[in-house]
């Protein structure tokens, strides 16, 4: 738990603040996706407990593939648990084509969770070229923020939700296939005006069809020297997708040169799973969702009190100005 004071500040500060001060000082943002509703609960209790600021987030495979039911319906589970002290509510991934090559109602899905009064937004143009990829981003960025709501982009190749078998990771990680160009993401930034950058260095999202999803995921690892090209292009805060199964020294390197935002999916979709499946009780798979979430955020992201740091730093920028 945190001061009053402390959640005070925090509960009155924009996400975009918080981003931006996390990205500063090197905090990590952990961001929890909901494939099932019952997993709303379980990981704002964990935040809670271990004094951390994260998000939850609902993406178009969560409902498409799992059971997240509605953009609506996750906001309405959110409502029930949140506190603005600890977490907000963020749209992950809406593809503008999706893994099986069909283009889909962006405008619609964006124009659904600004509605639902979501506190960030992520579009997906990662599978369209350059030139179209900058033109849905910079449409997304003026609808949003209208609303003063700010837009996560896409640029480079996280592979993984494809069906089917990948090349080998270590092939793909050596050849830089498919990795964010830090030159063409210095001019993405700039001619969409997002807030912040999802990128392609080594991560792999964790699978969501044919039996793979329910397979351990292969261990990932990232391309630093990469991620540092990127940032000093860009200077916006990064985000990391397929946050599940990356090396751990790779996760603390990544996230003191810039990486501010990580998705967190498969693992605890999988804890949940497996509760359900062992215990066939909602209860205890929500338990191995919360003893997942504080494990991860204490003994691997190392961000337990982190709700303390940015409030202090929040404060510190008050008081200068
Ligand atoms: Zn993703």
């Amino acid at each position: 738990m945190i001061s009053r004071r402390d959640c005070e500040i925090l509960r009155g500060s924009s996400l975009f603040d918080i981003m931006q001060k996390a990205y500063q000082a090197h905090i990590l943002i952990p961001a929890f996706n909901v494939p099932h509703l019952p997993i709303v609960e379980p990981v704002v209790s964990a935040l809670k407990e271990s004094a951390c600021f994260g998000l939850i987030e609902v993406a178009y495979a969560d409902i498409d593939s799992f059971n997240a039911e509605s953009f609506g319906a996750v906001k309405q589970e959110y409502r029930g648990h949140a506190d603005r002290a600890y977490t907000r509510l963020h749209q992950d991934h809406v593809p503008v084509i999706d893994q099986d090559g069909k283009r889909l109602d962006w405008k619609r899905m964006i124009g659904e969770a600004l509605d639902h009064g979501f506190d960030s937004v992520m579009i997906d143009g990662s599978r369209l070229s350059f030139r179209e990829n900058v033109e849905v981003t910079r449409t997304v960025v003026e609808m949003a923020h209208l609303k003063g709501i700010p837009v996560e982009g896409e640029l480079g190749a996280v592979l993984g939700h494809e069906r089917g078998p990948l090349p080998p990771y270590e092939e793909l990680f050596r050849s830089g296939k498919g990795f964010t160009d830090p030159e063409e993401a210095k001019e993405f930034v700039k001619e969409t005006g997002l807030d912040w950058l999802s990128v392609a260095i080594g991560n792999m999202h964790g699978a969501i069809s044919g039996a793979a999803k329910n397979r351990k995921k292969p261990r990932t690892r990232l391309n630093i020297r990469h991620l540092g090209k990127i940032v000093s292009a860009t200077n916006v805060p990064i985000v990391l997708h397929g946050g599940s199964g990356i090396a751990k020294e790779s996760i603390i390197a990544g996230i003191k040169n810039g990486i501010t935002k990580i998705n967190i999916g498969t693992s605890i979709r999988q804890a949940y799973e497996k509760g359900l499946r062992e215990a066939q009780n909602v209860n205890a798979a929500q338990r191995l969702v919360k003893d997942q979430v504080r494990d991860l955020i204490e003994n691997y992201f190392n961000i337990k009190e982190s709700a303390t740091k940015l409030a202090a730093m929040i404060t510190d920028t008050s008081k200068l100005s």
